[in-house]
Formats: C-alpha cells, sequence, structure tokens
C-alpha cells in the first residue's frame, strides 16, 4: 500500500500534464485559425512531429465541407449553379496560374504591386497563402515520390495524399528559410500568415452580390444565402479536390514520356480538371516554363490566360520550353510509338498474320471475279431443273384429269 502510494501520485501529476499538453494544443490549433504563423513551441518543431490529424486546426475545413449541405435549405438556381462552375474555373486559374507558376516557379514576371494583387487573387481560392502553397509545393519537387515528400501517393497512399496531408500538424507551419526570395515581402507574409482574411472577405462579397441581385433582379431567383453556399462552399470544396486530384492523381494516372526521377504522368483528362496542370511530367521534366503542356494539342487553358494577361502588360517575361527538352520530348514520344506498334504485334498475332496474307486475299477475289460466268451458269441450270421439275408435275396433274384414279 505503502509503495503504491508515489504510483498513484505519479499517475495523477503524468494525468495533469497530459491535460494540461491537450489544452495548450488546443489553444494553439484555435489560435492558428487566426494566425498560421502562431507556433509557441517553435516552428522547427512542429514540423519534426508525426504525421497526425489536427481535428481543431481543421475545423474550418471541415466547416467549408459542410457548408455545401445548404443546398438543403437554400435550393438552386441558373444562375448560382453557373456562378459556382464559374468561379470554380475562375479560381482554378488562380491556382495553377499564381500558386503555382508565379510564386512556386516564378515561370514569368510583374510587378510589386502587381504581385501583391496577385496573391490576394489566390487567397480567395482559401488553399492557405500562397507562401505556404509554394514552399511546401518546392518541397514537393525536392523531394518528389520519396519519404519526405509530404503528399506521394506511393509513400502515403492515395487518399493521404489528396487531403490527409494538409489535415496533418506538421505541414501547418511555412518555412520561410527556404522561400526567401518571398518572406522579404511583408505584405505577402502579412497575407500569408492571416489567410482567412481573404477568404471571409471573398464569401461575404458573393453573399452581398446574392442580396443585391434578390433586390435588383428578383427574376434571378437567388439571394445571398444561395450565393453563398453555390458561389462559395460548393465551388471551393470542388475547387479544392480539383486542385488535390494533382497531388494524389498526378503520379498515378496517364502516360509518362520524360524519364523523371520521380512517377509524374501526363493526363488530359486531369488537364482539363486542372486548366493543363495535367502535364505534370512535363512540369516535373522542367518546371520553370509558363507551360506545362509542351506541344500545340497539349491544351494548357492556364498558360493561354497568362499569355493574353502578359498582352496587356500586367505580366511579362513568359518563360519558354527549352527547345533541347522539346526534341527530347519528341525523341521519346517516337521510341514510345515504336514500342507500342511492336508490343501490339507480339500480343496479336493474328493481326500481323491478316497483314500478310492480305495480298493472298485480293488474288483469290480477282479470281473470284473471273469466275463469275461459271457460277452463272450453275444457277441458270438450277433454274433448268426447277422448271423440269414444275413441268412434270403439270404433266401428271393433266393425266389425272383425263383418267381419274379408280377408287
Ligand atoms: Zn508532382
Ligand atoms: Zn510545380
Amino acid at each position: 500500500m505503502q509503495g503504491s502510494l508515489p504510483g498513484c501520485l505519479l499517475m495523477s501529476l503524468s494525468a495533469k500534464k497530459s491535460s494540461a499538453s491537450l489544452l495548450r494544443r488546443t489553444a494553439t490549433a484555435l489560435s492558428q485559425w487566426v494566425d498560421s504563423d502562431f507556433c509557441p513551441d517553435g516552428a522547427e518543431n512542429m514540423r519534426n512531429e508525426p504525421d497526425r490529424v489536427d481535428w481543431v486546426r481543421v475545423m474550418p475545413f471541415v466547416f467549408l465541407h459542410a457548408g455545401c449541405l445548404g443546398v438543403i435549405w437554400v435550393g438552386a438556381s441558373p444562375f448560382a449553379v453557373w456562378s459556382a462552375v464559374a468561379l470554380y474555373f475562375i479560381r482554378m486559374f488562380a491556382v495553377t496560374g499564381v500558386h503555382h507558376r508565379y510564386f512556386s516557379h516564378k515561370t514569368y514576371s510583374t510587378s510589386r504591386f502587381g504581385q501583391f494583387l496577385l496573391a490576394l487573387f489566390a487567397g480567395t481560392t482559401v488553399q492557405r497563402g500562397s507562401l505556404w502553397w509554394a514552399y511546401h509545393h518546392r518541397h514537393h519537387h525536392q523531394h518528389s515520390d520519396g519519404p519526405e515528400d509530404a503528399h506521394s501517393p506511393h509513400v502515403h497512399g492515395f487518399w493521404w495524399s489528396h487531403i490527409g496531408w494538409i489535415t496533418s500538424r506538421r505541414n501547418f507551419p511555412t518555412d520561410y528559410s527556404k522561400i526567401k526570395d518571398l518572406a522579404k515581402f511583408p505584405e505577402l507574409v502579412w497575407l500569408n500568415r492571416f489567410d482567412l482574411v481573404v477568404p471571409i472577405l471573398f464569401a461575404s462579397a458573393i453573399f452581398g452580390l446574392g442580396q443585391t441581385l434578390a433586390h435588383f433582379a428578383p427574376g434571378l431567383g437567388t439571394n445571398g444565402w444561395q450565393m453563398l453556399v453555390w458561389g462559395f462552399f460548393v465551388s471551393t470544396t470542388v475547387l479544392f479536390h480539383g486542385t488535390g486530384c494533382i497531388n494524389s492523381m498526378a503520379h498515378l494516372m496517364g502516360r509518362r514520356r520524360f524519364k523523371t526521377s520521380d512517377d509524374s504522368r501526363n493526363s488530359a483528362i486531369l488537364a482539363f480538371i486542372t486548366l493543363g496542370e495535367g502535364w505534370h511530367n512535363n512540369h516535373h521534366r522542367f518546371q520553370s516554363s509558363t507551360r506545362n503542356g509542351f506541344y500545340w494539342w497539349e491544351i494548357d487553358p492556364t498558360y493561354y490566360g497568362l499569355k493574353l494577361l502578359s498582352l496587356t502588360g500586367f505580366i511579362h517575361g513568359l518563360k519558354p520550353v527549352p527547345q533541347s527538352v522539346l526534341e527530347e520530348g519528341a525523341h521519346a514520344d517516337h521510341h514510345a510509338s515504336v514500342a507500342a506498334a511492336q508490343k501490339s504485334a507480339l500480343a496479336h498475332p493474328q493481326y500481323s498474320t491478316l497483314r500478310r496474307v492480305m495480298p493472298t486475299a485480293a488474288a483469290i477475289a480477282v479470281a473470284t471475279a473471273t469466275a463469275s460466268p461459271a457460277v452463272m451458269l450453275q444457277k441458270k441450270s438450277d433454274a433448268a431443273v426447277h422448271k423440269d421439275v414444275s413441268e412434270l408435275a403439270h404433266e401428271l396433274k393433266a393425266r389425272e384429269i383425263k383418267n381419274p384414279p379408280v377408287i
């Protein structure tokens, strides 16, 4: 009994310590809703923690998904639904053209004010700040499909690479030391730190637009709540999953033109969903180019949009794909088609045999055509037989009439 007292005391102290730690952890997560850079234990320590979902921290993300259920109460109107579709594609352009091709890879240039406007635009995508996005994406390129890659489907599985990794505590802090070219702009760091400000303003603007339309254009059959649900919650949730497809599926689905050290792939389907990001193997081969679709048949709407934007002078210095990379790709395509033809000949030998016997088949066809009089003769002879039988039947009938049978 005497020996168990210190044990109980120890257990009680340990319980108190763990509940204090839980409280501290919860308070930290709640504070991070407002200030993403709030890390009382140090960002480096947080990054070194094992992967674990931080449920308190991800509540806004859960709320975003739950908001889609609002369609049950607000209903739908063509205007609200089409607004959701338009806002998906407009903001997908912000994800690919701004978060990715500007902040992550600097594939074109703009002024400092232009850069700030781009960051505001990208903030409406609700995918945290541009600096957080750029840091994690550069990290992905550095460690693609290796153990350090935060969202490799080959290392962590499909669901973790699609959605799980952004809920993990260790992936919340931005490592500013790895993005010094961006971290030197305090206005960008401020937007990154308070990354809920732009989404809240954006959602409020959509709600305001809906209320205004309900008042001035009641024929559209929409209102603030309906526009908020469709234009913000539904559109943003689908946008998140469209973007997530690149992390999860662009390393699983499609064709590998370039033999990169990772398992990135090119997929036309993913390129359609993500306005050109589906040419992911191309991108892993050469990241500095503004275009991901390297050839004219690889549709890349983000590049076309950026090209148009460059005509206004708002952006400039779009970086091309080097000729050497284009030639490397053309050679790879040629070898791939030769290999595919050989593989097909091996897999379906009957087709190649058919090709060999085709001249013989043609000769048989010619021979049949020349033999047609014989066939006609045969037909004539058949007709004569039928005629003879018919005549015989008539003769028998005539005989029966002349000499009826005795019953
Ligand atoms: Zn990748
Ligand atoms: Zn990239």
